[in-house]
């Protein structure tokens, strides 16, 4: 399997890191080495000293489709949930001021904590999802799908554009304003509305 994910998907999030609103969506990708599923805990690499949480919408691919019409893009998905993309945020900097591709700083071991998945069938709106994250029982970081500059059947249509998307693949949307800084100690829980998705801790 493969992991798609979005950069720069929300207008209040670029402005905290001086990043231009997209005109095309922003597409990275992780590999499989990358998951951390089942609320195991998080343990910060020795290699960055600033390593951001990023909590995200995340679809679960559920059918094989290349070059998806926008139109047929819902028929690709039957669960969202949400998911963390763990940035080495001081390397990243230097990669983006540089040039160069995000791969070391978003893409290493773990860096793409799974939650629960909810079924599409119980969410009424796919583009009005409420999600927030917890550190230490303080929200820290609340989003809502509204506000995707690119809405996901658009970003699976323009994904598999270059990209075959298979069953089991795992989209990551995009991160709302708020990210931060996780430490040693921190427990790390997500929502969708009032359910809880995800729930961990880092080392
Ligand atoms: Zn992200």
């Amino acid at each position: 399997m493969k992991i798609l994910a979005i950069g720069q998907n929300y207008v209040e999030h670029n402005k905290e890191l001086n990043s231009k609103n997209p005109s095309e969506p922003v597409v990275f990708m992780k590999p499989d080495t990358a998951l951390l599923k089942n609320n195991k805990p998080f343990f910060i690499p020795d290699f960055t000293d600033e390593l951001h949480y990023e909590t995200e919408l995340i679809v679960k691919i559920n059918r094989l489709g290349k070059n998806i019409a926008k139109k047929y893009a819902h028929r690709y998905y039957a669960e969202i949930g949400l998911g963390v993309d763990f940035t080495a945020r001081d390397i990243q900097r230097k990669l983006k001021s540089n040039g160069h591709p995000w791969e070391i700083s978003k893409a290493f071991d773990n860096s793409a904590v799974i939650g629960n998945f909810i079924p599409v069938s119980e969410i009424s709106d796919v583009q009005n999802i409420e999600f927030h994250l917890d550190i230490n029982g303080k929200t820290v970081q609340q989003g809502n799908s509204k506000d995707m500059i690119f809405p996901v059947d658009e970003l699976i249509a323009y994904t598999s554009k270059f990209f075959t998307l298979k069953i089991g693949d795992i989209l990551f949307t995009g991160t709302p304003v708020g990210v931060g800084k996780v430490q040693v100690g921190d427990r790390l829980e997500g929502y969708i509305f009032d359910q809880k998705m995800f729930d961990f801790k880092i080392k």
